[in-house]
């Protein structure tokens, strides 16, 4: 079979050359699926490999906007249409100035198995820009969000296409987009979650990504009949899904000592208590400030500014018992991955989409950490968003404690599957291979029973 996913991968390289995170999220899942390939020839026979990986469409636009001096800015936009075999496209939009086409086409990937692994009718599908919100006034960032907006209208709706946010894109921003949304279409509906409360918002989507992370990783120490009472932690990023983790660690009896920004990191032995991570969501969500602050304001804490040439990122290197890297992809090298392991880690909670390299997995899974990945530690964050569809459609909100039973029996649930499928493939432990057969297979034979489309 490996012959099969060898010739299959130097295909996919052929055909999509320079997309790099692209062909190495293909690669991992890949290499799982060929487990289920073996034991299932009819998938290859229908070809589902092939068009699984293949977009159902590519959306690349213009967006002209006027900065606050007058001069004329153009950024450009993507929507990537992945697969809506088991439901609409769903999946966040990401502003940040890296954003391509390959690293689109890698999150529009994942976010198809993540989704289906979350048990709701989503499809997969993911966008953005190159457009960075950083330094730019609200008025500049309403102007940009509405240009967006007035091309990306035409390919989505409730039953189509509904984005949310990632990277770069959070309240303010879902609002100027639904805002002008709105506009244009003349309609009050769900295109876009994660919207305020006021205007058809659930409760806990906010929290969602950070507290599912920390309900799956709970999940998997309760394998080895643990809590997080007493574990050390380290998160990196210090956005939404590292505010939100970083809460529920403390509600569970874990000291988180590391957050980072793409400047650099703090270390605060003493522990990020509740009212040092109110200072961060302040700092962060209100100043817009950089992480920096914070050793300013708690001289105990240690600031490292990020050094390009290292060759890896000393926050991986401090005594701890659980990583939850939560800033973005690859930000976990192999030598950083050895450090984990070297310094005591056996946890990780992957807030963050691919945020560990290849060989870091694989060291990963021979060391026996509880390793569980992105599309699975983080797809409480999705789950939430299909739960806000629901209560869009039904015109009626849940209370907060309904939302957040919910979403803690779908991370258990999405636990179950990948423990299960690891098992019934025969990798016990291995929630890679877990988490890549489980959101398959429903994929899959919802593919098989539609034709050839
Ligand atoms: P966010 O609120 O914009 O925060 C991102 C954080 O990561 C910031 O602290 C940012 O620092 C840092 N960061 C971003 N790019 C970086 C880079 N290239 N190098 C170093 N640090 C970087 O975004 P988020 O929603 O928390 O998303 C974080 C990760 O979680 C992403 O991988 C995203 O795909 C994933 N995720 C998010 C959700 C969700 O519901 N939001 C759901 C599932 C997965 P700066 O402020 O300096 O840029």
């Amino acid at each position: 079979m490996s012959d099969y996913v060898n010739s299959f991968m130097a295909r996919l390289q052929a055909k999509n050359p320079g997309e790099t995170e692209f062909l190495q999220a293909a690669q991992e899942v890949s290499e799982s699926l060929a487990l289920v390939l073996d034991r299932h020839p009819e998938y290859q026979s229908a070809g589902i490999m092939e068009r699984i990986v293949e977009p159902e469409r590519v959306i690349m636009f213009r967006v002209p906007w006027v900065d606050d001096q007058g001069g004329i800015q153009v950024n450009r936009g993507f929507r990537i249409e992945m697969n809506s075999a088991i439901g609409p496209y769903k999946g966040g939009l990401r502003f940040h100035p890296s954003v391509n086409l390959g690293i689109l086409k890698f999150l529009a990937f994942e976010q198809v198995f993540k989704n289906s692994l979350t048990t709701l009718p989503m499809g997969g599908g993911k966008g953005g820009c190159d457009f960075d919100p950083k330094g730019k006034s609200n008025n500049e960032v309403m102007r940009f969000c509405q240009s967006f907006m007035t091309e990306l209208y035409r390919h989505i709706g409730p039953n189509t296409d509904v984005p949310a946010g990632d990277i770069g894109v959070g309240g303010r921003e879902i609002g100027f987009l639904f805002g002008q949304y709105k506009r244009l279409r003349n309609e009050f509906t769900g295109v876009l979650t994660g919207k305020g409360l006021n205007w058809g918002g659930s409760l806990i989507r906010p929290e969602a990504t950070g507290y599912g992370c920390v309900y799956f990783a709970a999940e998997m120490l309760a394998t080895r009949n643990e809590t997080f009472e007493g574990k050390t932690c380290l998160v990196s990023g210090s956005g939404n899904v590292s505010q939100y983790t970083t809460e529920k660690l403390l509600e569970l009896g874990g000291k988180v000592v590391t957050m980072s920004d793409s400047d650099g990191y703090i270390y605060d032995e003493e522990g990020i208590d509740s009212k040092k991570l109110a200072f961060i969501m302040d700092l962060k969500n209100v100043k817009r400030a950089r992480i920096k602050v914070y050793a300013e304001k708690y001289p105990n804490a240690v600031y490292t500014p990020i050094d390009r040439s290292n060759d890896h990122n000393p926050l991986w290197d401090h005594k701890a018992d659980c990583a939850f890297p939560s800033a973005t992809q690859n930000e976990i090298n192999t030598k950083d991955a050895q450090n984990l392991v070297k310094n005591g880690v056996y946890v990780i909670g992957e807030g963050a989409n691919m945020p560990t390299e290849p060989d870091g997995v694989k060291l990963f899974i021979d060391e026996k950490v509880l390793y569980g990945p992105g599309k699975a530690a983080n797809a409480g964050g999705v789950a939430v968003s299909g739960l806000e569809m629901a209560q869009n459609s039904m015109r009626l909100p849940w209370t907060r404690q309904e939302v957040d039973k919910r979403l803690n029996l779908i991370m258990k649930s999405i636990h179950a599957t990948c423990v299960e499928c690891a098992d019934r493939f025969g990798t016990p432990g291995n929630y890679v291979n877990g988490a890549n057969i489980g959101g398959f297979l429903k994929v899959a034979d919802a593919m098989m029973d539609q034709g050839i489309v």
